[in-house]
């Protein structure tokens, strides 16, 4: 990514409002044509509901194993209690007024010879074309000492619903003068910023809480992270940062962060160069693409699903399309932003295709948004093409400027929780 100055930044987003992603006229050609939807997250949720929108003649039905889906996206704010567990869950009811024929079961094989769904409860499901959406799985094996089994007591807390409840509790329990450890994930993984909010916000719940003895350790296996300066800024002017008393410390790779080994019983952390000791862990474990992407053959050998980034079907299967996290997409980060403007894409690609025309040439946006405390927020937003040449996803990025305002931060906070109605919106609704 390289970065633009405000204006620079608004010309491509303006253009890229303008590219017509989905002004694909109806028409009937593509009547009786099935798509399966697999994975209803801000991904296949979107791309469910746009392939409908652009063409209601097509059959679009979408599987999902959760009856409601829980976002991730804001629930470092339900952590701390500052939003509740019910803003964070949608239903799937208003999909079915889009004339979407919703399913709820775990999809368990993809056949693209004879384009076939199968589920668990035993239903099978044709398809002309698929989408797969599946978000992420975690790397079981990477850390010793931490799997499935030890999540139940020891949160990720990096699907939200029971985990996200489960590290509230423990926050919320946790002794005034202990230490909460988070082991940051290893690139790429599902928001970028997400692990460094999340200290940021924990760090405000203590401060506000009578906490104030208490400490936060970023264990990380990676140097940089994104909008590391803004937020080094947020924790040195609200959490101390650089001094003896700070009540964040981020351990990089290069200084020992990287973590190999857990103790589930005493929460004894064992990083490349010391051990740390928690009263509160929090492993957000190394990241893949979801396992029903591997199960159907989708996956490359680091477990994430490449695709034609300009149609998102996958460059191992054709007529299936791999949208959202599960995905190889250039430059673009896994959010929620960016799983909703891919799909868009593929909803173009898809009625495209079911309609015997060619491809139009996307654009892409993301927008992440980070809440460090009170008032006090900063994003990165992006613009993205797809480059012919490379055959890749390429952006520009513009970041909050260092010097930005204590109005424009508090606006940046407010521009989060609109974008959190307006994806939520969009995609289910
Ligand atoms: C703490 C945190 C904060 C975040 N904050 C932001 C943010 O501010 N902005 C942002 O843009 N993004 C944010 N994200 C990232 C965002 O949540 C993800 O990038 C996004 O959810 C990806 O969407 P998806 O549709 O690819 O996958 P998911 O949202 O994971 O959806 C996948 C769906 O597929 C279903 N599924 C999986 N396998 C099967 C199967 N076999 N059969 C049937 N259904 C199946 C799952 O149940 C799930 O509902 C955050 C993430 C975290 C963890």
């Amino acid at each position: 990514m390289f970065n633009v100055n405000r204006r620079g930044f608004l010309k491509l987003t303006t253009a890229a409002a303008t590219i017509p992603a989905l002004s694909v006229p109806y028409i009937a050609r593509g009547a009786g044509q099935k798509v399966v939807v697999v994975g209803g997250g801000p991904g296949g949720a979107t791309a469910a509901k746009y392939i409908k929108m652009a063409n209601p003649q097509i059959h679009v039905t979408l599987i999902e194993s959760r009856k409601e889906y829980v976002a991730c996206f804001l629930s470092n704010e339900a952590l701390i209690g500052q939003r509740t567990m019910d803003s964070l869950t949608v239903s799937f009811d208003s999909l079915k007024k889009h004339g979407i024929n919703i399913i709820i079961e775990t999809v368990t094989g993809i056949d693209p010879t004879s384009k076939r769904v199968s589920t668990r409860e035993g239903n099978t499901h044709t398809y002309d074309r698929c989408v797969v959406a599946p978000g992420i799985d975690f790397r079981w094996d990477a850390i010793e000492g931490y799997n499935e089994r030890t999540s139940a007591t020891i949160p990720h807390a990096w699907r939200a619903g029971a985990q996200t409840r489960l590290l509230r509790k423990q926050i919320e329990s946790m002794r005034d003068g202990g230490t909460l450890i988070i082991v940051a994930p290893p690139n790429p993984f599902r928001c970028p910023p997400g692990p460094y909010e999340r200290a940021s916000l924990i760090a405000h719940y203590f401060k506000t809480h009578g906490k104030t003895k208490s400490k936060i350790i970023i264990l990380d296996s990676k140097d940089s992270f994104i909008k590391k300066e803004l937020f080094i800024q947020a924790w040195s002017r609200m959490y101390g940062y650089g001094t003896q008393d700070s009540m964040i410390q981020w351990v990089a790779g290069a200084e020992g962060g990287q973590v190999d080994k857990i103790d589930p019983k005493t929460l004894v952390v064992q990083a490349q160069i010391e051990d740390f000791k928690a009263d509160v862990l929090n492993v957000i474990p190394p990241q893949k693409a979801g396992a029903i992407a591997a199960t159907a053959g989708l996956t490359d050998h680091q477990g994430w699903c490449p695709v034609n980034q300009k149609t998102f079907e996958s460059t191992l299967h054709t007529g299936i399309h791999v949208v959202g996290d599960a995905c190889i997409a250039g430059s673009m980060p896994k959010s929620a932003y960016a799983a909703n403007s891919q799909a868009k894409v593929v909803a173009s690609a898809i009625i495209t295709a079911l309609e015997g025309r060619e491809p139009e040439t996307p654009s892409y946006v993301n927008t992440c948004y980070s809440i460090a405390g009170h008032n006090y927020g900063f994003s990165v937003a992006a613009v993205y093409t797809f480059d012919d040449a490379k055959k890749t996803i390429t952006g520009q990025a513009a970041v909050t400027a260092p010097d930005a305002s204590p109005v424009a931060l508090k606006r940046e906070v407010s521009y989060a929780h609109s974008w959190f109605n307006n994806i939520i919106a969009d995609s289910w609704q």
